[in-house]
């Protein structure tokens, strides 16, 4: 993304109407002088834990931990990066961006990269003339109407027709003042067989565009509509603009609808994509080939925490997810647990998405997402259908499951899947325990499961940084005097933990206006600084109070300068021993 000034930034920040912004997506209500609360639009709950601070516009849930300010609740509600969250902001409350001063290369590259999807957007729309108003897409038309797929569906997806004459897209473009080299960079165009010229590379397919997050035009996949078409499906092949292997067909459309429902359903074709949004399942997106790219399923991960995986039950779909859950386990490793949750789809046998919707209706399909298993499951339940029932096929199924079940950690899940298999094998869940212990650790798997992502649970806080918190939330519901302690305190002596020593590092000056300049893209520390607004709101704060929370902090730093002293057989320990008793008379006096 272009780097925007911070100004920029601030503008927007400004603009944004954050009552309104968050209130579309949950009712508010008002919950104090500067407070709205409603039930949280990141977890599912009956009673509100969800505020904001609409003048701060931070927001921060007290049941999941959720929070931030504008353009993290934008990035978390439509599945954006920064940038795009910057930009969509902009767009919808009309702040003009600015951009860091580019260097002349730069600029030229972004003009070149602009021209080129400017190109891509005509041609799409080309296409999609040509699908609904040519004779010549008649064949086309019938064969996606054959499929249920309806014409404002197919509109929304920007599906077309590329026509079979071998210069339509050329002369078109050329005539819009493009050049050959522009068309040949984007993929448009291809030389000539005998290297005289160029030629429309699609030719007589049906075009699905390929887009971005945001819905612009990269590339396109073709399907061919005659048998003897070969390749059946042809993309544009990698160039500066497309690459195949970052793409996930859909996600512009399912974006928004995959962060309010959480989840987000993975299929293997366009069709399948553009039925089952027709069907009511908006959440949904494809891959681009036959193995997910890390790439892809980092894309995954920023749309929804959950994927549900729709898999022919076949020998093919089996292998289908062996290739698929490659790149998700080592993201799962990557990210020790907080990666995602991966679920299997069992289709009916011989049957893609789009089958399913047209033949037995959409709520049968929405009744097999809901039977969606864990990966472990599938796995596991697959090893026991492929084994037979000779003594090599059951050892086989047993060393099978067990390297499915080895690697999740201790959890309902896996007591299950141990009783599952023994069950099955007519074994004792002792020896399906020993040889989950003494097999080999599949080459595919290191260590970490494919276990459900924590971000509702959050990490106990200790009681000093609970004190901490306490004492910086003080700070900011009575400003002027919270300035005064922050300005004369050593804040590498008085906050022992790294996050909060960083929020009171950002904080301090800035106490009055607490989220004007938080720094672009530091989610946590956004997040820590939402909270401490929010809970802010919440305390009915006295000087006499924020005074009592920087004793406890007092304290809390005794006790530990007391712990080193101790250690290290410090002649101090004595007077901090003195000093220490001081402050907690100080507490008891104030308490009494
Ligand atoms: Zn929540």
């Amino acid at each position: 993304m272009p780097r925007y000034t911070q100004d920029s930034r601030e503008r927007v920040r400004d603009a944004v109407d954050f009552e309104e912004l968050v209130g579309a997506r949950t009712e508010l209500r008002k919950a104090g002088v500067r407070r709205l609360q409603g039930l949280c639009p990141f977890h599912d709950e009956r009673t509100p834990s969800f505020g904001i601070d609409p003048v701060e516009k931070l927001y921060h849930c007290f049941g999941c931990g959720a929070g931030g300010d504008v353009f993290s609740f934008v990035m978390e509600t439509e599945g954006l990066d920064f940038g795009g969250a910057l930009e969509s902001l902009a767009d919808r409350y009309g702040v003009e961006l600015e951009r860091e001063a580019e260097d002349p290369a730069m600029a030229a590259r972004r003009e070149r990269t602009d021209r080129l999807r400017a190109l891509l957007e005509r041609t799409a729309a080309y296409y999609v003339r040509v699908l609904w108003e040519s004779p010549e897409a008649e064949a086309a038309r019938s064969y996606l109407v054959g499929r249920g797929l309806e014409e404002a569906t197919l509109r929304e997806f920007r599906v077309g027709f590329s026509p079979s004459a071998y210069d339509r897209v050329l002369t078109a473009s050329s005539r819009a003042g493009y050049s050959d080299a522009e068309l040949l960079a984007c993929g448009l165009a291809s030389q000539r067989r005998d290297g005289r010229g160029l030629i429309d590379r699609f030719r007589g397919r049906i075009m699905f565009p390929l887009c971005d997050e945001r819905g612009r035009v990269l590339g396109f996949g073709a399907r061919a509509l005659r048998p003897d078409d070969r390749p059946k499906y042809l993309n544009s092949s990698d160039n500066e603009i497309f690459h195949n292997g970052r793409i996930v067909y859909g996600s512009d459309l399912a974006r928004a609808s995959a962060a309010r429902a959480g989840r987000l359903v993975l299929v293997e074709g366009y069709t399948d994509v553009i039925a089952l949004r027709q069907a009511g399942v908006p959440e949904v997106v494809c891959s681009m080939g036959t193995a997910l790219t890390d790439q892809q399923v980092d894309a995954l991960r920023r749309l929804a925490p959950t994927v549900l995986f729709c898999q022919d039950p076949d020998t093919a779909g089996q292998e289908a997810v062996k290739r698929g859950t490659t790149a998700v386990r080592a993201l799962n490793n990557r990210t020790q647990g907080r990666g995602l949750d991966f679920r299997i789809v069992r289709l009916p046998a011989g049957k893609d998405p789009a089958d399913v919707v047209q033949h037995d209706g959409a709520d049968a399909m929405r009744s097999l997402l809901d039977r969606a298993v864990p990966l472990a499951r599938f796995e596991v339940e697959m090893a026991l259908e492929n084994g037979g029932t000779s003594t090599d096929g059951r050892d086989q199924a047993l060393e099978a499951a067990a390297a499915a079940i080895r690697p999740l950690p201790p959890s309902v899940l896996r007591e299950e899947l141990v009783q599952l298999v023994a069950g099955r094998l007519g074994l004792s869940e002792n020896l399906v325990g020993s040889a989950l212990l003494t097999g080999r650790r599949p080459l595919a798997d290191t260590s970490s499961p494919s276990s459900s992502p924590t971000n509702g649970a959050r990490a106990v806080l200790d009681r000093r940084e609970q004190t901490e918190r306490a004492f910086l939330a003080y700070c900011l519901a009575l400003p002027d005097e919270g300035e005064s302690r922050l300005a004369a305190a050593d804040l590498d002596e008085l906050f022992s933990a790294p996050e909060t020593r960083r929020a009171a590092e950002y904080l301090r000056g800035r106490l009055r206006s607490p989220a004007g300049e938080l720094p672009a893209g530091d989610e946590p520390l956004a997040r820590l600084v939402a909270e401490l607004v929010i809970r802010a709101g919440q305390l009915e704060a006295t000087p006499a109070k924020l005074e009592l929370e920087a004793l406890q902090l007092d304290l809390h730093n005794l006790d530990r300068r007391i712990a080193t002293a101790r250690t290290e057989g410090h002649e101090r320990i004595h007077d901090l021993a003195a000093e220490r008793q001081q402050v907690l008379d100080a507490i008891r006096h104030r308490l009494s």
